[in-house]
């Protein structure tokens, strides 16, 4: 006769005390397509100021989330009524297009729960200039620009 524990029958339930993403800590950086890099924190400095957030459409809650990391145990454990964070994005094409797009930096979690709950998402949207100051890292960015390039040796 064997006994069934209730560990093995719930394998794929994440209670929110043993979740890494619920335990990290510190500071929060956002990283986008490993070509951006955003400082969360003082996204949610900017806009704590007292503005409103918008609903964000379904269908651009569902880009904005593609190429992030998403733990789907972790959805149960975040509150879908807090807003999430918009940034801008710039990227120049090699043809010396510019393209302006927009980027969910924080709340990806968030997101994901009202889309899979049928919720509605609200975030906050930044400014284009709070959008420059809280990028860390882009491709393209000036101060980061070497100018002879050396030979590349970027182990990943
Ligand atoms: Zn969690």
């Amino acid at each position: 006769m064997t006994t069934t524990t209730a560990e093995s029958s719930c394998v794929s339930a994440v209670e929110a005390s043993v979740c890494p993403r619920c335990a990290r800590k510190g500071r929060e950086y956002f990283w986008y397509l490993h070509l951006y890099e955003f400082d969360v924190d003082r996204a949610r400095e900017f806009t704590s100021d007292g503005r409103e957030p918008v609903e964000v459409e379904e269908e651009s809650v569902r880009l904005s989330m593609v190429g992030c990391e998403m733990d789907d145990f972790h959805l149960d454990h975040v509150n879908p009524s807090i807003p999430g964070i918009i940034a801008h994005v710039f990227y120049t094409t090699e043809q010396g297009e510019q393209i302006h797009g927009h980027v969910l930096i924080d709340g990806n979690h968030r997101a994901g729960r009202c889309l899979r709950d049928g919720l509605p998402y609200f975030a906050y949207i930044l400014t284009e200039e709070e959008s420059r100051a809280i990028l860390l890292l882009s491709p393209g960015m000036p101060s980061k620009r070497k100018p002879k390039p050396q030979a590349e040796a970027v182990a990943s």
